[in-house]
């Protein structure tokens, strides 16, 4: 056992590099037999899962109050120093587990993991990825820098996308259109970084050894159980089963508009989610103060699950989370964890609309995540794949939408219920279909990098992707907006391949919903079973656990889009 690890939130956020040095000195000093190697690795991860804390909750603070310099000193401090001397030693205690050939019981999936990354680990490669953050912090300023004039003052475009909420609908198409003028502005600046990314990560997968750069970034990102092949099929089953789905709601809310074609300044987000709604809708206000948000959020999720709500209530009892909107904090939403006390903490920024429901909610499914990995003894066993983690949070929105409405313990009238079911389950169907152009995209562009390097050539494969699988909007006379898409999705260029992901997880979110409407106990239970084995088994043992199958076939696709639709026919009859 170490001794004199910090064991207080006070003394952790003294903790510094000269000290936890001496730590890592000893693990990586210390021979490793059959005897000890279980207490190796519980000194191990005590050390690591107070460093994950120590970063936790540095972000915690200097989210919370933005303009607390003392926080944001710790923290530079913390990563211009702490951080990269961690990286660095705990590559080498796991060089060192690695080349011990030990393989503890439950340690397979880990060891899986650390294999993979070492395989891809390439000093040559050192420059070129840090050279990439650089590429992708320009995207992010390119679009950080967009404003517009708009009445008279300087906006931002998130601002001025507010008005495609508004019932005017002049007023939408003119705030649309100032809009797209002002991204395709910067339509060559955004080609001439593409090309460098391009150029870029075919480096990085040469000298990682990789025939390509999706091989590279398969491994990177740790997919041992889906193949670019399984992510065609999931987009031809979009296909062929969302998208004519996807096309009903889009012809229902046009109709309910009065529209005789639905334009991209009628939908939401100017792009792809569901219209406006109509005049007449109800206007949701869910609760003034954050007592009665906290107070709602506890009473759904006893609802759904008593020991679930038991941990939301210990969060709040613990001073685990900071819901309320206000001046200095950062904007977002998120759920850490204080790893060494195997604790979540919630961060959001309500302000009183539905959607601060909605967030919460899915914050709190990734804080469930972390209450039922308690009992998991070692750190590396507590990385869980993407592809579930959003399983539970997502999931959880879903497993607590029945229960919005007042006479649940909620905030709504059945009606003003029903009618916010329906918008979130018709996101979510309308989500699809833009996933898998994102993906099958991304795809195209590895798959043939001289083509994909061609910016023209993109914006003619996006634009054919698109109206492959959007057929529902209509776009006639926008073309140079429509093919240049790929531009404004910022994954493909900063965190390449990433999006896949959610599509799997809301198909896994879906099928534990429509269990619960069978059988509700069972299903949160086997929800909860499979949070709690946390990253010790693969992918599809999670899902299968949760009560789902990791699928990407038509047949579950349609099994889902079919309870989607029947649910959002019941809901109707309540508005
Ligand atoms: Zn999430």
């Amino acid at each position: 056992m170490l001794k004199n690890l910090p064991s207080t939130p006070e003394s952790l956020i003294e903790w510094a590099w000269p000290e936890i040095e001496s730590y890592y000195q000893e693990l990586e000093s210390r021979p490793i037999h059959i005897e000890n190697i279980a207490a190796w690795l519980a000194d191990w991860s005590s050390v690591g899962e107070r460093i994950e804390e120590l970063y936790a909750r540095l972000a915690v603070a200097t989210s919370m109050d933005t303009a607390d310099k003392e926080a944001d000193e710790r923290m530079n401090k913390f990563l211009d120093g702490t951080f990269r001397n961690v990286m660095a030693a705990e590559q080498k205690l796991k060089e060192k587990l690695l080349a011990s050939r030990f393989e503890p019981q439950g340690f397979e999936i880990p060891l899986r993991n650390m294999r993979a990354e070492a395989d891809l680990f390439c000093a040559s490669n050192l420059p070129l990825l840090a050279e990439q953050q650089k590429l992708a912090i320009r995207y992010d300023k390119i679009y950080g820098a967009q404003t517009v004039q708009w009445e008279g003052q300087e906006v931002t475009l998130t601002r001025l996308a507010m008005n495609f909420q508004q019932p005017d609908r002049e007023r939408r198409k003119k705030a649309w259109k100032i809009k797209a003028a002002r991204q395709l502005a910067d339509m060559e600046a955004i080609n001439e970084l593409w090309v460098k990314f391009m150029d870029i990560r075919a480096r990085i997968a040469k000298n990682a050894g990789k025939p390509s750069y999706r091989e590279y970034a398969w491994q990177q990102k740790l997919r041992f159980d889906y193949t670019p092949a399984d992510c065609q099929s999931f987009a031809e089953a979009i296909e062929q089963v969302v998208v004519p789905a996807a096309t009903r709601i889009y012809e229902k809310r046009k109709k309910a508009l009065g529209l005789d074609s639905l334009r991209p300044w009628d939908l939401v987000d100017g792009w792809f989610n569901r219209p406006a709604p109509a005049a007449g809708a109800p206007a949701l206000k869910p609760f003034v103060s954050i007592d009665e948000l906290k107070q709602g959020i506890s009473a759904i999720f006893q609802k759904v699950d008593p020991v679930l709500g038991g941990y939301f209530d210990t969060l709040l009892k613990d001073g685990l989370t900071d819901l309320a909107n206000r001046k200095n904090k950062a904007p977002g939403a998120y759920c850490t964890s204080f790893t060494s006390i195997r604790k979540p903490f919630v961060f959001v920024n309500a302000v009183g609309i539905h959607e601060d429901v909605m967030t919460t909610l899915h914050e709190s499914g990734h804080a469930f995540h972390i209450f039922e990995t308690a009992g998991i003894p070692y750190i590396q066993q507590l990385a869980v794949p993407m592809e579930f983690a959003e399983v539970a949070s997502m999931g959880m929105e879903l497993l607590a939408s029945p229960y919005l409405a007042r006479q649940n313990g909620g905030f709504y009238s059945e009606s003003e219920a029903a009618y916010a079911r329906i918008e979130h389950i018709e996101s979510e169907m309308l989500f699809w279909p833009f996933m898998a152009v994102v993906d099958l995209f991304q795809e195209w562009v590895y798959e043939n990098p001289a083509a994909g390097a061609e910016p023209a050539a993109c914006d003619a494969k996006w634009g054919e992707l698109w109206d492959r699988f959007l057929p529902g909007v209509d776009w006639s006379g926008l073309e140079e907006i429509k093919v240049t898409g790929w531009h404004r999705k910022l994954h493909i260029h900063t965190v390449p391949f990433y999006y896949v992901e959610y599509g799997l997880a809301q198909l896994g979110a879906v099928q534990i919903f429509g269990n619960a409407l069978k059988d509700q106990a069972g299903a949160v239970a086997a929800y909860r079973k499979a949070l709690s084995l946390g990253g010790t088994v693969t992918l599809p043992r999670l899902f299968e656990t949760a009560g789902a199958k990791f699928a990407f076939d038509s047949a579950i696709l349609k099994t889902a889009v079919n309870l989607m639709e029947k649910v959002i026919g019941e809901l109707e009859e309540k508005v």
